[in-house]
């Protein structure tokens, strides 16, 4: 791949799963119409899901999953430590995604209860944000291909990269889609990073938030407009802890 007659150094990337569920690995595996130029843009060294070699020269570790298991931040911390750059890839990493509702949950029960006698080790769900410093955050649950495929294009580049300052409304009204509010189901498009192409709402569904809060997103408005428009606090609560990307944004 050649950009100004130029020949980008391909960067070697490492991808990680620790608690989530692969889909966003799928993602990077499955588009089959770009994986071609995906692969002569990076060199992959390791990738659990699509191949057996597992190299340890990397320079760019993407990181899929939450960390919820002191193994798994044992090895995350030699991944910060052998890679330059690091990438939270999805929901999970980004902010702990669904995992996240383990921990409203007493540990020691839930064990219990799913494993009977012979319980898990477990601990509380982190993003991995908590646990080593993220150079880059992808979220989405799963990652959008398109975005992850124009980030790489910016990494290999060297050129900064930037999300979209909009909410997911924008990209739902490009789509040309009546807002389902108005519809009476409730829908935190307006709160919400864009960068996903509004598939929830365009498919007649609410956004969950999987992406987490867009920029200067003012969450107390929007709940209190929510809230006039008859939605239930609960409702809205769940929805706004589904991903655990709002931690704090309600009391
Ligand atoms: S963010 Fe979603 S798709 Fe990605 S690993 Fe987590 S649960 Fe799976
Ligand atoms: S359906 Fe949701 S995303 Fe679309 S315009 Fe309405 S609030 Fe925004
Ligand atoms: S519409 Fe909302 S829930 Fe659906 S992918 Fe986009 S951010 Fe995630």
């Amino acid at each position: 791949m050649q950009y100004l007659g130029i020949q980008p150094k391909r960067p070697k990337i490492a991808v990680f799963d620790f608690t989530g569920c692969e889909g966003c690995e799928l993602q990077l595996a499955n588009k089959e119409e770009t994986l071609v130029d995906f692969l002569a843009a990076v060199e992959v060294v390791a990738f659990r899901e699509v191949m057996t070699d597992a190299g340890d020269d990397y320079e760019i570790a993407l990181i899929e999953g939450a960390i919820s298991r002191a193994d798994e931040e044992a090895l995350l911390r030699q991944i910060r430590d052998r890679a330059g750059v690091v990438v939270a890839l999805g929901t999970c990493a980004c902010y702990g995604g669904v995992n996240r509702l383990k921990n409203t949950f007493d540990l020691g029960e839930a064990n219990r209860e799913v494993y009977g006698d012979k319980p898990k080790e477990t601990s509380e769900v982190r993003a991995v944000g908590d646990v080593v410093e993220v150079d880059l955050a992808i979220p989405g649950c799963p990652v959008n291909k398109a975005e992850v495929e124009r980030i790489v294009q910016h990494v290999v580049l060297d050129v900064a990269f930037s999300f979209p300052a909009y909410p997911v409304c924008v990209e739902c009204k490009q789509r040309f889609n009546i807002c389902l509010v108005d519809r009476g189901q409730l829908c935190l498009g307006p709160i919400v990073q864009a960068g996903c192409d509004a598939p929830c709402p365009t498919g007649g569904r609410g956004c969950w938030g999987c992406r987490g809060p867009a920029r200067d997103a003012n969450v107390p408005e929007y709940l209190s407009a929510l809230k006039e428009k008859g939605f239930g606090e609960d409702e809205v609560r769940e929805r706004l802890g589904f991903f655990g990307a709002f931690e704090g944004a309600v009391g």
